[in-house]
């Protein structure tokens, strides 16, 4: 089976693992995608549901890993091929001189990816009304596996020893919407700065378009190398319907902060997320996506996963098909804009896991 075609199956149905305890530990609640475990898989490390409602009744099963960390991925009992986890990093034993261990500030994705959600509140969190409804940005500060409000101190510390001591080459900032109008850019702006000055690390900040455009040039003077905001749905009615209190900052705004946002940070240097899945036609993903590739701006489709916990653990993921029909035009379109996902100075784009856009531009590139 191709790589690409595995990855989709394997990201769209889950995998149940003979041994839980393969691989370091999974992501579970947090901001946008979660309930993954990160895996190597012909060279790609990817993000792979694991603890999703679809994941318990996968076909898929992954093998208790050999001593050398490898398992054969299996689909109804016949092998297919191997899989190896990443290891556990070395940063996630220290902890703040207060005592704050360094997995609650900020955790590995992917194979080198270190990523923090600088504020673990957000106001579209607040009401069952106005949540986004695949989020779980809450989950894991009540279970207490992280804190309310990274430092920018705190941040600079465990950044240098993601660095020193497990090689991560590129951090992603994302924060929950606070009450004020700079839609996070503000803490995100504080935040780069004070990694910037402890660590060289090219980062990606991850928040609303702000309400004044200045924001982007005040956070890439702070350090930001890349910018994600993220639309997540594309069509007005399938963005109320998911996300109701984000949904109120409208399309056109969004596709007016990413024709600001990109002269500032680069052509290739602005992605935003789309989650496939949730309604949207693949014709209407398409359609945006070549708008936003038209204007500079990569677009980062990704296969929704029904997080426990959330309004949307019961909806279905999308198929291995749908995500095929997507993500190859699009690997297309974007090799003909010249738009790479390894010019991408950091950050989801770069990173690649949660989807298999990547391995599909490996192929379009061939
Ligand atoms: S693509 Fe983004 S959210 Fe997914 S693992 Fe990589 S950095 Fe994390």
């Amino acid at each position: 089976m191709p790589t690409e075609q595995l990855i989709n199956e394997l990201q769209s149905y889950g995998v149940r693992l003979v041994d839980p305890k393969a691989g370091h530990e999974s992501r579970r609640g947090g901001a946008g995608p979660s309930d993954h475990k990160a895996m190597t898989i012909d060279g790609m490390t990817v993000m792979v549901p694991v603890h999703t409602a679809p994941a318990f009744e996968s076909p898929y099963s992954v093998e208790k890993p050999d001593e050398r960390g490898r398992s054969r991925v299996n689909r109804d009992g016949v092998p297919l091929g191997e899989v190896s986890f990443p290891v556990r990093p070395r940063f996630y034993d220290l902890a703040t001189a207060d005592g704050v261990p360094y997995w609650k500030i900020a955790v590995l994705h992917g194979r080198d990816v270190l990523a923090t959600t600088v504020l673990q509140t957000c106001i579209r969190y607040r009401s069952r009304t106005k949540t986004c409804q695949f989020c779980a940005i809450g989950q894991s500060l009540a279970a207490g596996r992280t804190i309310a409000r990274k430092t920018p101190a705190q941040l600079a510390e465990v950044a240098k020893a993601a660095v020193a001591l497990d090689g991560i080459t590129h951090m992603v900032m994302t924060t929950g919407t606070p009450p004020e109008h700079d839609r996070g850019a503000a803490v995100l702006t504080e935040s780069a700065a004070a990694v910037k000055a402890a660590v060289a690390l090219p980062i990606q900040g991850q928040c609303e378009p702000p309400d004044d455009d200045a924001w982007f040039s005040r956070m890439k003077a702070a350090g930001l190398d890349a910018l994600g905001m993220h639309l997540e749905a594309v069509t007005p009615e399938v963005r109320a319907r998911i996300m109701p209190g984000k949904a109120q900052v409208s399309l056109v705004r969004y596709l007016e902060a990413f024709a600001a946002a990109v002269p500032v940070f680069g052509r290739g240097q602005v992605s935003t997320y789309i989650l496939a899945g949730l309604g949207d036609t693949k014709e209407a993903i398409l359609e945006v996506s070549e708008k936003l590739i038209a204007l500079g701006v990569y677009p980062f489709v990704v296969p929704f996963v029904p997080i426990s916990g959330t309004p949307l653990e019961s909806h279905p993921p999308p198929l291995p098909a749908f995500m095929h029909e997507i993500l190859q035009p699009l690997a297309l379109m974007l090799r003909a804009a010249g738009l790479r996902a390894i010019d991408i100075e950091a950050g989801c784009g770069k990173c690649g896991a949660c989807s298999a856009l990547s391995t599909y531009e490996r192929g379009a590139a061939t």
